[in-house]
């Protein structure tokens, strides 16, 4: 068995398929004269563009604009004067176009991977992309179709460019193995919008498993077997039918009321974290988003977005949601979520340190643009806001006179805007030790218990070592989130839990038992809350 991250859920089963980088020769390639070279290459980079541009209408229909967007800036990068000149001077010095190609290429990877953070480093990733198709045209050599692998492959990569990731036919492809990546990198996003299940940060994967092994990938926990016992074949054969047919059964929540056994009344929302995700929440009929991860929007590119562009995004959702709520989280960085170009500085302990709503009160132009931009849209739904991080009152009421600040400049320029409910996250155990105070400032709470577990019990949720006592069923956190949803109801406002545990069915009799009104989770955990909410029958009969 050999271990990875689980990334994406489910199980799959089938025959590996290792997508190797591919090896471009080009040794045999004579230098002539340097106007054919140039000509040679001219010709490589208008197929480069007309093929991707083809590429990313395909991609924006099947995941969205935010994918083909990724597409469109290899075309932007290659028709970078700075770049296309390099290449043409290195051909002059007499080099063939293949190196040409390959040598500037090289030298931009090389800046961008020495800059040492995670956007740079995607940069580098998408310059080997465009080496490696443009050597390929030039070369005549296929790309690896990884549309047309045959049904039940596992695909083995040490990662997957957006290039490779917006082939993937889900029907064919039973799961996905790389090398490199998490759970927020662009192939854990994109299996799950597809539903492939994913295993990732598997240590050399492409060396120690080889082509038509049998693989099962557990995208539960984690796990790789190559080449399985026929009892292991069985035992996760028997755990794939029976988590498909869990799968299956659930369909028959989709539209059904979120209601107890005692008739008491509850609402499915989910997180999403761009516009494009509310199609999924709608197909498995969410009841409204309870949290909109506003830093999708800013990650993965070189400058913040502006106001209109957040405007588009927000109000995009709010039109898609029909009148159900959708509740827009303002931007959540600094910790493991990090934005280059925003320059936050290194600190020891970035998850105590310079982020949520301290990042966002400190960067006040950065932050009333986003709050103009959420009052712009909720003229098109029924949008709230909602604060991250809080642990003092002050900053609730900095946030309100902010907003209010918001309010009088779009009065000003008699731009139309609604104004909205101001919601505060309890995610830290000082916002659950004042959340009687709070919630006479805010209009509703949400639980963010992926962080309140985390600084609660004191633990690093990315340290195997203490990874044991992570779990929002420990006492301290389940006292936490009591505590908070009585307050909360004291004062009668609005409690829900946009954290992971929401989802947790060993938790929803309690949650439910304790008054939580609303449960967000992830698009594909919708049904299985639903149903659970549904099962569940009061002890009490005076409950409600
Ligand atoms: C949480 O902390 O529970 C939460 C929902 O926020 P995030 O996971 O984005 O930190
Ligand atoms: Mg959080």
């Amino acid at each position: 068995m050999i271990k990875g991250i689980g990334a994406s859920q489910g199980y799959g089963i089938g025959t590996a398929v290792i997508i190797n980088d591919t090896i471009t020769d080009y040794s045999n390639i004579k230098f002539t004269d340097a106007k054919t070279q140039k000509n040679r290459l001219k010709n490589a980079i208008n197929q480069f563009i007309s093929e991707t541009e083809e590429l990313a209408a395909d991609v924006k229909k099947s995941a969205g604009s935010k994918e083909a967007e990724i597409l469109e800036g290899h075309i932007v990068m290659l028709s970078d004067p700075l770049m296309q000149t390099q290449m043409s001077d290195n051909i002059d010095a007499g080099f063939v176009a293949e190196k040409a190609v390959d040598t500037v290429c090289n030298m931009f990877i090389d800046m961008f991977s020495s800059a040492n953070d995670e956007l740079t480093s995607q940069r580098a990733s998408d310059i080997k992309d465009i080496k490696t198709r443009l050597l390929n045209i030039l070369l005549g050599i296929k790309s690896i179709d990884i549309s047309h692998v045959p049904k039940h492959s596992v695909l083995i990569a040490k990662d997957f460019t957006p290039s490779m990731t917006s082939r993937i036919n889900p029907n064919n492809v039973s799961a996905i193995i790389t090398q490199i990546g998490g759970i927020t990198s662009h192939s854990a996003i994109l299996a799950r919008a597809m539903g492939i299940p994913a295993v990732l940060s598997v240590p050399d994967a492409t060396k120690k498993i080889r082509n038509k092994d049998i693989i099962i990938a557990d995208g539960f926990k984690g796990k790789i077997f190559v080449n399985p016992s026929a009892q292991e074949l069985e035992y996760y054969s028997s755990l794939q039918t029976e988590y498909l047919k869990q799968k299956d059964s659930l369909m028959a929540y989709i539209g059904k009321e979120t209601i107890t056994q005692d008739g008491i009344k509850k609402s499915v929302y989910a997180n999403i974290g761009r516009p494009e995700d509310v199609q999924n929440v709608l197909h498995c009929s969410g009841e409204g988003i309870g949290l909109f991860r506003t830093e999708f929007l800013f990650m993965d590119r070189n400058q913040e977005p502006d106001e209109e562009e957040q405007f588009e995004a927000y109000s995009t959702a709010a039109r898609a949601m029909d009148c159900r709520e959708v509740i827009i989280r303002t931007l959540d960085i600094g910790g493991d979520k990090e934005i280059p170009y925003l320059k936050i500085e290194k600190e020891d302990n970035p998850f105590l340190g310079h982020r949520g709503i301290r990042y966002c009160l400190d960067n006040p132009k950065l932050f009333k643009k986003q709050i103009r931009a959420i009052l712009r849209a909720a003229v098109y739904g029924c949008i709230k806001i909602m604060l991250p991080l809080v642990t003092c009152v002050e900053e609730v009421q900095q946030a309100k006179a902010l907003i209010k600040e918001c309010e009088a400049e779009l009065n000003e320029k008699k731009i139309e805007y609604k104004s909205v409910a101001l919601g505060v996250m309890i995610e830290t155990p000082a916002a659950v030790l004042i959340s009687d105070i709070l919630a006479r400032e805010a209009e509703f709470f949400s639980i963010g218990t992926n962080d309140l577990t985390g600084y609660t019990m004191a633990v690093d949720r990315g340290n195997a070592k203490v990874c044991n006592l992570y779990d929002a069923m420990q006492p301290a956190v389940l006292r936490a989130i009591e505590i908070t949803i009585k307050n909360a109801k004291r004062e009668g406002i609005q409690v829900g839990m946009c954290g992971e545990a929401a989802a947790d069915t060993r938790l929803i009799p309690k949650l439910i038992e304790w008054g939580l009104d609303e449960f967000s989770v992830n698009p594909g955990s919708i049904l299985q809350t639903r149903k659970a909410i549904c099962e569940y029958k009061s002890k009490n009969p005076d409950e409600k």
